[in-house]
């Protein structure tokens, strides 16, 4: 799907950012997504590794930072479907933190 990067406004192709990443390729949350375009999903990536949660299987904790990461990189109001998609995912993440813990 090509479109208008939310991130950066550049017109191209989109890909799929899974906010909180995946385990062995599936999705941790994967309503949990959103369309950018590939510079700024990789740069996203990057972020990871600089601040620390590029785990390949992050724990609740590093889920919870890369939520926060993606909110300060998401630098726009959230539409009624967007906050849906965030107050499940912190109710996931905080039901991992019961089992992990
Ligand atoms: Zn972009």
């Amino acid at each position: 799907m090509s479109g208008v990067c939310p991130i950066c406004g550049r017109q191209g192709q989109l890909e799929f950012h899974h906010c909180t990443g995946k385990i062995r390729g599936k999705p941790i949350h994967p309503w949990f997504v959103f369309r950018i375009c590939g510079p700024c999903n990789r740069g996203e990536y990057l972020l990871w590794m600089v601040a620390g949660v590029a785990d390949e299987e992050p724990p609740p904790i590093v889920q919870l930072r890369r939520v926060v990461l993606w909110l300060d990189t998401w630098d726009q109001p959230f539409d009624q479907g967007q906050v849906w998609m965030l107050k499940r995912t912190l109710a996931d993440i905080a039901d991992r933190w019961d089992v992990a813990s």
